[in-house]
């Protein structure tokens, strides 16, 4: 009965906001074009009283949660799962014997980002966990560190590190490499055949209480792996906890990236300032209807380095905090610096450490931000706003929605839902639309976002239960 409760809730709490969604972004259309007389003065009163009446909702949907029974269970049951993970992890990655064990090796020279790189050893260690072997991380050269992870990092193994064994190939069927010793895992793109334990699977054997737990398992899943790999060396600690000092970082605070300099035009779309602060004072004006605000916190995070001054100057209500320094040595990742990888570790650091993430899901910084949150609470699965995308893992399955409701296409570009068909979906447009391709009829197109939730995928992987003794 719990789990289908938090379930209903949940569906509710979404359901509330992409009403919100929907109307906002009709509201602000007819604004639009009523500019030149009075119903546009009309419809900016119809929003602000709507934003305080949808915030409300979202405040008493909180109290009913905490009304529901205690909630202590949930810090509890986290940490019970957070430990049988690490635990496993822990016991993967120290084989009694080096010399025998089955081993997964992995580079960490992925031709591309901090976050991407992160993510790319993140996918190796999944692999690792659902195929029985331990991962073997090769980092020397590391783009972002000559001398390799070790630096900054605790190694992924104490005891096992050692590439070698006595036969060696390349990822393959399990058939052709179930008896290899050794087997290297080529980039994510490149991997065949695909286990459906790849991203976003989840394991079934802790599925029943993660769905319970947490309103995004699969991130649950990847902050998991993210805890175990991203030990701080001591001296890492250190300079975490005197940066945290020296920029005052203080909660409650919101976490803003803003990626820019090479992402934009490529991947990504340039976005304002003030794009980013609409949902930070969202953010804010929700709270104190909670509790009193003393100061508006930002934790400012990007590669661009003109914007913390221009963030300070157009918002003087606000305190950022942040280090402009870090976004100058932003760029820097393609020729090595001990400060550019000094700087993204701690920028994704503060985000995580936010209790509210503003940035663009297309960014592996603003989705490892993400991921790494959920490991520090129970469910953190809704403190975030993507200006663009959904989130997504690199290199994942096919991921789909399950429609709940059915659907009439009210337009021409509307797709027809009936329950249970499933949707291939693209993106959520963050109006109350999201688009996607009904697998049953085939057709694309626009649908409500409310009906429809995500399928969870469910596998199985190995459940390792001599780590428990
Ligand atoms: P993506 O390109 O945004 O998906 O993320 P990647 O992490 O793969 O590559 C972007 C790289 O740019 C990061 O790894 C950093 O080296 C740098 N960068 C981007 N945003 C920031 C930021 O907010 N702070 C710092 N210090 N570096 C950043």
């Amino acid at each position: 009965p719990r789990a289908s409760f938090e379930r209903q809730r949940r569906q509710v709490e979404n359901g509330v906001l992409e009403m919100w969604f929907y109307l906002r972004s009709q509201l602000s259309i007819l604004q639009k074009k009523n500019a030149d007389n009075e119903v546009a003065a009309d419809v900016v009163k119809i929003l602000e009283n709507g934003g305080d009446h949808h915030q409300t909702i979202m405040k008493d949907l909180k109290n009913l949660t905490s009304l529901s029974g205690p909630t202590d269970w949930q810090a509890r049951e986290a940490q019970d799962l957070s430990d049988i993970v690490q635990r496993r992890l822990k016991h993967l990655q120290n084989p009694a014997d080096c010399n025998t064990a089955k081993k997964l090796v992995c580079s960490i020279n992925k031709g591309c980002g901090y976050g991407c790189q992160l993510h790319h050893v993140v996918y190796c260690f999944i692999v690792a966990y659902g195929s029985g072997r331990t991962l073997v991380l090769e980092s020397k050269g590391w783009t972002y560190q000559r001398s390799g992870w070790e630096a900054v990092f605790k190694p992924v193994s104490d005891t096992c590190t050692n590439p070698s064994g006595s036969s060696r190939r390349s990822w393959g069927s399990p058939h052709v490499i179930e008896n290899i010793q050794v087997v290297e895992l080529p980039i994510v793109d490149g991997m065949h055949p695909r286990p459906d334990y790849m991203p976003q699977a989840i394991p079934a054997d802790l599925a029943p209480r993660l769905l319970r737990l947490h309103g995004h398992p699969f991130a649950w899943w990847v902050g998991q792996f993210l805890k175990y790999l991203l030990r701080p060396q001591p001296h890492l600690q250190e300079t975490l906890d005197a940066t945290e000092k020296r920029l005052h970082f203080k909660n409650p605070i919101v976490g803003v990236h803003v990626r820019r300099t090479d992402k934009v035009g490529t991947e990504a779309a340039f976005h304002g300032i003030d794009e980013y602060m609409r949902h930070v004072e969202d953010y804010y004006s929700l709270l104190q209807k909670t509790q009193h605000v003393d100061k508006k916190r930002v934790y400012l995070a990007t590669d661009d380095q003109n914007l913390l001054e221009e963030a300070k100057q157009k918002y003087p209500e606000y305190e950022f905090v942040g280090d402009s320094e870090f976004s100058r040595t932003a760029g820097l990742s393609s020729r090595y610096t001990d400060s550019s990888l000094l700087g993204i570790i701690l920028d994704i650091h503060f985000l995580s450490k936010s209790n509210y993430l503003v940035c663009t899901f297309s960014s592996q910084v603003c989705r490892m931000a993400y991921e790494i949150m959920q490991s520090l609470h129970p469910d953190a699965a809704s403190w975030y706003h993507s200006l663009d995308d959904i989130y997504y893992f690199g290199g994942q399955n096919a991921h789909d929605q399950i429609a709940i409701y059915q659907h009439k296409p009210r337009g021409a570009n509307e797709i027809a839902l009936e329950p249970g068909d499933r949707i291939g979906i693209a993106g959520n447009h963050w109006d109350g639309y999201s688009k996607g391709t009904n697998r049953r009829t085939g057709s694309m197109g626009l649908y409500p976002s409310y009906k429809a939730r995500d399928e969870i995928r469910v596998v199985d992987f190995p459940t390792y239960p001599e780590a428990e003794k």
